[in-house]
């Protein structure tokens, strides 16, 4: 059985359209027996998101709210299909958590062929951590082959629960195909809920109940256990305690 101890995806009121502030995410988070959480607001990309200044000041979080440690992170817009995102190495590189999302609004969507080569790149930009909701009907891309390379440069593949659970019953197959690859290909996945308010957070029971269902391995799931997410971290940052 998967049991997560992290939610590595929520959003607070900086992203412009998430309505909690980062002490109601913590405080929900050690409600619901989570360790940790990723604070990971949306890019300056996206409409209604805060200034660059938002999350070069983010070491003003403390490390713990309320027993919780929190990652300070972002959500980085996929610009183009050149893989370039709304932030920089300089903005990026003292953070602890970097998402890199594909989304409609900003990135107009291609065809596979050129999603395939997009996510390949991305794959190539070592600012990652883990790439968002890549089951998006809007992308498709060659699987396969892509699973293959993000497991090959260490990024984590994320199991969405909103965005494969509650969008489309098209994302849900694609994350379904896309989780079984990952198990086929030994690939890590952090399944989250990408909360844009306090009373999601932690909510993947559909993402678990699919993973379940195709026998995934527990130790391929990096947020069900916290050493591995802050070993994670450690190998960006060593002295992150
Ligand atoms: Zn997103
Ligand atoms: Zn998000």
């Amino acid at each position: 059985m998967i049991i997560l101890h992290a939610d590595l995806h929520t959003h607070t009121l900086a992203s412009g359209h998430a309505y909690s502030t980062i002490k109601e995410m913590a405080d929900a988070a050690k409600e619901k027996n989570l360790e940790l959480i990723a604070s990971t607001d949306h890019g300056v990309a996206m409409e209604g998101a805060c200034h660059r200044l938002y999350f070069r000041n983010l070491t003003a979080y403390p490390r713990k709210m309320g027993g919780v440690t929190v990652l300070r992170g972002i959500e980085a817009n996929v610009l183009n299909m050149d893989a370039e995102l709304d932030a920089d190495e300089r903005l990026l590189s003292p953070l602890d958590w970097v998402i890199a999302s594909l989304h409609e609004i900003i990135a107009p969507p291609s065809t596979p062929a050129i999603h395939t080569e997009m996510y390949l790149r991305l794959a190539d930009n070592p600012m990652v951590d883990m790439i968002g909701h890549p089951e998006s009907t809007t992308y498709p891309f060659d699987y396969d082959r892509v699973i293959r390379e993000f497991g090959a440069k260490g990024k984590i593949v994320e199991i969405n629960n909103y965005h494969a659970f509650h969008q489309s019953p098209k994302n849900t197959q694609n994350c379904e195909e896309i989780a079984r690859l990952c198990m086929k290909h030994g690939v890590t996945v952090a399944v989250n809920s990408d909360a844009h308010i306090c009373h999601r957070v932690g909510e993947t029971a559909l993402a678990l109940a699919m993973l379940e269902r195709i026998g995934f391995p527990e130790e391929l799931v990096l947020n069900a256990a916290v050493e591995r997410v802050l070993a994670h971290v450690q190998k960006k940052h060593p002295d992150f305690a």
